[in-house]
């Protein structure tokens, strides 16, 4: 996410480091840097004028402060800025009303079904929430049917009346099904158009002015850079919607829509959509972003993943496996399952402070785990449950199986090993004797 922009802003921040204090030419030529960094990431020019122009007075009024080193002070006034720039802090939903009606809009290919799909999950995941999707996009039928299916796969129902070409009606119809089915929330999945265009606009506002939704939100595809600002633009005009989606961030973004949005249309960034799959959906929270953006990583966020998806009973079966020295490869195949859910591996490593920028050249894609899948999935049961069994000619069958190398299973079953070792030094307790280990 943001690599390019992470980059050259810490380079023009690095201006600062070998210097004693902070002078008008030092911050001039730092912030000459940060300006191009952000219209190469595709700020709007304004903004980026703006944006300068307020770290540059904090700067200079803050210049009496010895305790951090000036190059520390820089990015920190960087930080807060960015941040406030993005909206300052996270926005919630507004999940009032019986039921609680959202209204996607967005233009088409922006990711609006996705989306609907992702939040429905999102919200289903709480528990007290029972989410209907509604489709109301009466030109492709085959968006009709894309709802249809992520619905199936995320067992929510979908709400949809093919022969009908109101949109006006459908919604209605979809919101007194919600109320007639127990339905707390009800999602409006609407049709877009490839660019804005009057008809979408007064469709979109005559749907929005009919049902009154708790929350209007508008989705838009953070790869088109300063069209994303101008589309935005003139949704709020017409809709004056509650909060802006920021899909597709774990594209090869430049950065610039999930920085400008805010200062335009002044509302807030609520969600973020990183991946196709309908787990990658993420709070939106400016201070976390600005971290992201600034290579400082997002361990608040990498955690948070981590506990969506990690089931506690199954973390407990897990520490008995480990302590009882049962751990197996197909409780290590299930471990990988579990990261893979987590989002993109690049994404992952981004959040790790520092990493992002160490490993910026490596190439991590998501076909990290294949080898290890396929050689996993070629031993039987009892080499998985008993990796000691694996002998000469059974690595031979294993790597033959899995397309790979005797080499490739071997280095496996040695990673393997270590790592139960570790595992078990973590649960009794003996960080140290861990240390000492990784130390070897
Ligand atoms: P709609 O026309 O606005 O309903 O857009 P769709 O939901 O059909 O999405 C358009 C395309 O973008 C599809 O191929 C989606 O899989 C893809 N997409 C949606 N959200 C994301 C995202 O956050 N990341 C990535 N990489 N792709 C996405």
């Amino acid at each position: 996410m943001f690599n390019n922009l992470s980059d050259k802003l810490d380079k023009a921040l690095h201006v600062l480091k070998g210097h004693g204090s902070i002078t008008e030419v030092n911050v001039a030529e730092t912030l000459k840097e940060v300006r191009r960094a952000l219209l190469d990431a595709d700020v709007n020019f304004k903004i980026a004028k703006e944006f300068t122009t307020r770290v540059k007075t904090k700067a200079l009024g803050q210049n009496v402060l010895t305790t951090l080193q000036p190059g520390q002070l820089m990015v920190k006034i960087v930080k807060d800025e960015l941040t406030e720039l993005m909206g300052g802090d996270a926005a919630e939903l507004n999940l009032t009303g019986t039921p609680t009606v959202i209204l996607m809009s967005g233009l088409q290919g922006s990711g609006k079904t996705t989306f609907s799909g992702k939040l429905a999950n999102y919200l289903k995941n709480k528990k007290t929430k029972n989410p209907l999707l509604v489709a109301c996009d009466v030109y492709r039928p085959a968006a009709i049917d894309q709802l249809h299916i992520v619905g199936e796969q995320l067992n929510i129902e979908v709400f949809s009346d093919k022969g009908n070409n109101d949109p006006v009606a459908i919604a209605q119809a979809g919101i007194a099904h919600a109320k007639a089915n127990g339905h707390n929330v009800v999602i409006i999945d609407t049709a877009g158009r490839l660019a804005v265009d009057e008809a979408m606009m007064t469709e979109i506002s005559n749907i929005h002015k009919a049902i009154e939704p708790q929350e209007t939100l508008f989705v838009v595809d953070s790869m088109t850079g300063q069209d994303a600002v101008n589309t935005a633009k003139a949704f709020n005009d017409v809709l004056n919607f509650d909060g802006v989606i920021l899909t597709k961030l774990d594209g090869d973004t430049r950065g610039g829509a999930a920085i400008s949005i805010k200062s335009v249309v002044n509302k807030p960034i609520k969600f973020i959509g990183t991946g196709e799959k309908m787990e990658a959906i993420d709070v939106f929270y400016p201070a976390r972003m600005a971290d992201r953006i600034l290579g400082m990583g997002d361990v608040v966020s990498l955690v948070e993943r981590a506990q969506d998806q990690f089931d506690e009973d199954e973390a407990r079966n897990l520490q008995k496996k480990i302590a009882k020295n049962q751990f197996g490869f197909d409780d290590f195949l299930k471990q990988i399952q579990q990261i893979k859910k987590m989002g993109n591996m690049k994404d992952l490593v981004g959040m790790i402070p520092g990493a992002g920028k160490m490993m910026k050249d490596i190439d991590i894609d998501d076909d990290a785990f294949k080898h290890i899948e396929a050689i996993i999935h070629s031993m039987t049961i009892e080499e998985r449950t008993s990796p000691s069994v694996i002998n000469a000619s059974r690595k031979k069958r294993i790597g033959k199986g899995s397309g790979t190398s005797v080499t490739q299973v071997n280095q496996l079953l040695k990673q393997f090993e270590q790592m139960s070792k570790m595992m078990k030094m973590m649960q009794g307790g003996g960080g140290k004797r861990m240390m000492q280990a990784m130390k070897n």
